[in-house]
């Protein structure tokens, strides 16, 4: 399979050269392209449109595809050697949409690697969705464009689809086109990310001495400090493994310090409750 990339400087239409015909073969071997097709399949009203794409794309019929944000455009040849342009549109992920599924991104590194390796983990999907951005398209977001007048999936617009399900087993990037970005720009952006947090100015810890110097004379006054306690209690420190000698009084427990429960119900853990019961042997 050969492919260009063209048109824009950032890359975002890319050609992919017509394939020869194939016989017996699937045309989604990965699991994204079958989804992919599921979302023709699923929704088209007239199956034997759908069967005759097929053909046809089997046959060797669709031209050179251009994949663009939103768009996907074949010439495809019916029978009798007449072309038609056949257009098929998705929808493109909103600015916002991107922002968050790079942010994503950046966090899962797998992701990237997997679709750097032109894989599409599922896990990929799955977190876009939790973050409200569909990749894939469901049933009925395939919508077609034919010049032979079709108002729904015509053969052409079918067997461009099944072609474009050939490509996206290759390269899921392919999708990510579709959705609006290409490889080169998205690659670019999660590197822009990754590098961002070094460089944010630090902000200064603390506050700035000059301003509460100014600031002084319109602070209230410092509270007094607190009372001395009624009895010298236990240091703070002072914990069961380092018992307090003999005759010392106990410690006020419930309004001690926070924290582990057996410290705040005053039970011995067993440990400290084993070592009692043999100096008492
Ligand atoms: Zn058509």
């Amino acid at each position: 399979m050969s492919r260009h990339d063209h048109g824009h400087a950032d890359g975002t239409e890319r050609t992919f050269a017509a394939l020869p015909p194939t016989r017996g073969r699937g045309f989604a071997v990965t699991w994204w392209g079958r989804a992919w097709l599921r979302a023709l399949e699923d929704a088209a009203l007239d199956a034997g449109q759908v069967k005759t794409g097929r053909r046809l794309a089997r046959a060797g019929a669709v031209g050179a595809v251009s994949v663009r944000p939103g768009r996907i455009t074949a010439v495809v040849q019916d029978r009798d050697g007449t072309g038609h342009r056949a257009d098929v549109l998705l929808e493109e992920l909103s600015a916002e949409q991107w922002n968050r599924f790079l942010e994503m991104a950046v966090e899962r590194a797998g992701h990237v690697a997997a679709l750097l390796d032109r894989e599409m983990p599922p896990h990929l999907v799955e977190d876009a969705a939790a973050a409200g951005i569909e990749l894939l398209p469901g049933m009925g977001d395939l919508e077609p464009e034919c010049d032979c007048g079709a108002w729904d999936q015509c053969g052409h617009t079918a067997a461009l689809c099944y072609q474009t399900a050939r490509l996206l087993d290759e390269d899921p990037f392919v999708l990510l086109l579709m959705r609006g970005r290409g490889e080169h720009a998205l690659l670019d952006d999660l590197q822009d990310r990754t590098s961002r947090p070094a460089e944010e100015p630090v902000e200064p810890e603390g506050v700035d001495a000059a301003e509460v110097w100014a600031a002084g004379g319109i602070l209230p006054p410092l509270p007094d400090p607190p009372g001395l306690p009624e009895h010298p209690g236990l240091p703070p420190l002072w914990t069961p493994r380092h018992r307090p000698p003999r005759g010392s009084p106990r410690p006020p427990w419930s309004s001690w310090r926070p924290g582990p429960p057996w410290r705040r119900t005053g039970c011995w853990p067993r440990r400290c409750g084993r070592r009692l019961l043999r100096k008492r042997n």
